[in-house]
């Protein structure tokens, strides 16, 4: 049997004729910039999110960046990230000119708690960005708390959380800003580059439209010296349809993991955890392994396709070896985690055969 890591065919062949309508009503119309179905899409995932304002933007580094700016952070600043994420976390800290400072996260959720945030601080922190890392969220009361302690702003890194609650409430609701990102193999994934960001500040939300948009409030009059980073009408119009089936996909998602966590029981493969009062959206499923490569070289070998976010940390990217800061948590994940398949449209029998597979691995 031969399983992909991730496939996206399924989610499209269901919708197909509905994109394909969507796509040809946009160039019908003519409008591809600015037009009634991203108006339509940022009110839908506001509502969605239960947040009260929501800017479309062309990535989920564009909508980090914006964020930050929007909040003022600059050059001097530090802003705590985690640091086992994905590059664009830290890159936009980069970008804005702030430097970023790595938290090692908790051991058991991967993610940020008030635990490992709190020995950073110092008199130039002046913002957190959590990162709600395979669809979980982090532990948001501890981090808020902390963020009131000391004045911090939040931005919430959702780019793998669409739909991912802590205590009933969305992913992006907690902080000062939610940045999402559309990227294709996202929760929630457009036909090629998106992003947004979702707030329950109107000056935030205003802020970042005019940065996103030349740093303009009316047209030819720029107060910002903003850029361009817009979220088009077809990938609205896409994200629209797509935003209507989200729930049900994480549904799926969440039966797979299900299975996975019941019934893989090999002692040399740990498993991930669901903390309290989160419901997990599972962007990724991570196992846990001392032979990483091993696991992966037998798996390829029996036909399972895997990867891993991320085999390297911050820390160790080339183009962070000046920070010169010590992440022993998020080196041994980066060391130790499998991404094992899990996708929209995955069969009973390819993950019977999944969990059968891990079962019969020895180290
Ligand atoms: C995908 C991702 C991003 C970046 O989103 P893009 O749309 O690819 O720019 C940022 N942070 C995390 C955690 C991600 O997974």
């Amino acid at each position: 049997m031969e399983i992909p890591y991730s496939k996206l065919d399924y989610i499209h062949k269901d919708i197909m004729d509905d994109l394909i309508g969507s796509f040809k009503t946009c160039v019908k119309k003519g409008v591809f910039i600015k037009g009634i179905n991203c108006s339509l899409f940022e009110t839908e995932f506001a509502k969605y999110n239960k947040a009260k304002y929501c800017v479309g933007v062309a990535s989920g580094l564009d909508a980090l960046i914006l964020a930050l700016k929007s909040l003022n952070i600059k050059k001097g600043d530090e802003v705590i990230i985690p640091g086992n994420t994905f590059v664009a976390t830290a890159l936009a800290v980069s970008y804005v000119g702030a430097k970023p400072i790595l938290a090692d996260p908790n051991e058991e959720t991967y993610n940020l708690d008030a635990k490992s945030i709190i020995k950073l601080i110092n008199n130039k922190t002046k913002a957190i960005i959590p990162v709600h890392l395979y669809g979980q969220m982090s532990d948001m009361d501890g981090i808020l708390r902390i963020a009131k302690k000391y004045k911090l702003k939040i931005v919430e890194d959702c780019a793998q959380a669409h739909g991912s609650l802590y205590k009933g409430k969305h992913a992006g609701t907690f902080g000062d800003v939610g940045c999402y990102s559309f990227y294709p193999g996202k929760n929630l994934g457009a036909l090629g580059d998106a992003g947004a960001i979702i707030t329950n500040n109107r000056q935030i939300a205003d802020k970042i439209r005019s940065l996103a948009n030349y740093g303009s409030d009316y047209k030819y009059h720029h107060i910002y010296k903003g850029v361009n980073s817009r979220l088009d009408e077809i990938q609205s119009a896409f994200l629209r349809l797509k935003l209507k089936k989200l729930n049900e996909y994480s549904k799926m998602r969440q039966r797979i993991a299900k299975k996975y966590i019941s019934s893989i029981n090999n002692p040399c493969i740990k498993l991930p955890k669901v903390a309290k009062n989160r419901n997990h959206v599972w962007h990724v499923f991570p196992v846990f392994c001392e032979k990483r490569k091993k696991l992966y070289d037998y798996l390829l070998r029996k036909g399972i396709h895997c990867n891993m976010h991320y085999p390297i940390s911050i820390s160790n990217q080339p183009c962070y070896k000046d920070l010169k800061q010590d992440t022993p948590i998020s080196n041994k994940l980066a060391n130790t985690e499998l991404s094992i398949p899990l996708y929209i449209g995955m069969s009973d029998a390819e993950i019977d055969y999944v969990i059968e597979t891990l079962n019969n691995f020895k180290l």
